[in-house]
């Protein structure tokens, strides 16, 4: 049986927006439809926005989610800069803006900065406290282990952030690493037709966020996607910081690209640079990039063939380069993978750059307040 929270989402996806449709769709009879419809509508999560055109005699009153009624406040918690935005229920940014981050002014490593962001934000909208429904944040990743100087300082952990706050605001915050809210965001906006995707952060160091049936899939341990330590074959002359050798990071890094740059006589250090070189038309530094392309082709093309998504968006620095990025990757893919696993595949690079994390950051939120289960704890009539 649909509940209310059910309908809501046939609402929000669009699958079914009058309630004729809904009661088709979900086989409920038409006096149930009413009765749930009343509930959301009572609880403000819908509203009606006129009729759909008709055929003829009354049109149905088509339904819409109520993206106005209330606000969720996000955040991409960086080391140096974050990003922070109030989003309407929808995923909209209704205001954002980046803070620079002193890192000596942050007790316990929280920004205390983003507490005043974020009260300047509600006041740029005309939005108070009390209309915040929830908070997304992503958090910097500190899987990778190998390399202490890539490590954001203790605090940033998302359980101290999520703690942070929540004595703050008395509503859900959901915390995640910027990876996955990364690929939130990138699906959200561009590709909300996909269910399961895959976002590569091409940058210094190469890691994934995986989207399985539209949620982030973390694994046991919470660092599922972290493809910079497989090992390629037959690069044993490339040593990883890990302590192995031959690992997707020691090939295709940007600082990998970059250190062979380096020893090629150009000046580079990191990704940004290695990129920098390529749009300048430095011909090594394009052949660099292709490389790192056809070494991630290789990762991806087991990737595909184990989790079948239907998109895999490439981003972070390296992304910039995209052109001979994917090319390299598609190269390499087309060659290895069945036609059946590829035939659907879909390939692009980073629309939404730096702005990914906040607005999935924010997708988060609103994905676990508008949830079934969510919505129908809330609506559920109370007895006795
Ligand atoms: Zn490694």
């Amino acid at each position: 049986m649909s509940s209310a929270g059910e309908l809501l989402s046939l609402i929000r996806d669009g699958r079914a927006v009058t309630r004729p449709e809904l009661a088709r769709q979900t086989n409920l009879s038409r006096s149930t439809v009413a009765e749930r419809v009343r509930a959301l509508l009572a609880h403000e999560l819908v509203c009606e926005a006129g009729g759909t055109p008709s055929t003829g005699g009354r049109p149905p009153t088509r339904l819409v989610l109520n993206q106005g009624a209330g606000v969720v406040l996000a955040a991409d918690l960086g080391t140096a800069r974050s990003r922070l935005a109030v989003s309407d229920l929808s995923g909209e940014l209704l205001a954002e803006r980046v803070v620079e981050l002193d890192l000596a002014q942050a007790p316990d490593g929280v920004p205390a900065s983003a507490d005043g962001g974020f009260a300047e934000l509600l006041a740029a909208v005309c939005r108070s406290a009390g209309e915040v429904w929830g908070v997304g944040i992503g958090v910097p990743s500190r899987a990778d282990r190998a390399d202490p100087a890539d490590e954001p300082p203790p605090g940033w952990d998302a359980a101290t952030v999520q703690h942070h706050f929540s004595r703050r605001y008395d509503v859900p915050v959901l915390v995640d690493v910027d990876v996955n809210v990364r690929a939130l965001g990138e699906r959200w906006v561009h590709w909300r037709d996909v269910e399961h995707l895959i976002y590569v952060d091409a940058g210094s160091s190469i890691v994934c966020g995986i989207v399985a049936g539209r949620r982030v899939h973390r694994g046991a341990q919470g660092v599922a996607g972290h493809i910079g330590h497989i090992a390629l074959e037959d690069r044993d002359d490339a040593l990883c910081r890990c302590g192995n050798a031959g690992c997707l990071d020691a090939v295709a890094g940007g600082r990998a690209l970059a250190a062979r740059l380096t020893a090629a006589g150009l000046e580079a250090e990191t990704g940004v640079d290695v990129v920098r070189l390529a749009a300048a038309g430095e011909p090594l530094a394009t052949q660099a990039v292709r490389d790192a392309g056809r070494a991630l082709g290789e990762v991806l093309a087991g990737a595909v063939t184990f989790f079948n998504p239907g998109a895999i968006v490439i981003g972070g620095a390296l992304s910039a380069a995209h052109e001979p990025l994917l090319a390299g990757v598609r190269e390499i893919t087309s060659a290895r993978l069945l036609p059946m696993a590829t035939r659907d595949l879909r390939m692009g690079h980073s629309r939404l750059g730096d702005r990914a994390a906040v607005i999935g950051a924010a997708v988060l939120a609103i994905e676990h307040l508008l949830a079934p289960e969510t919505v129908d704890a809330v609506v559920r009539p109370r007895r006795g």
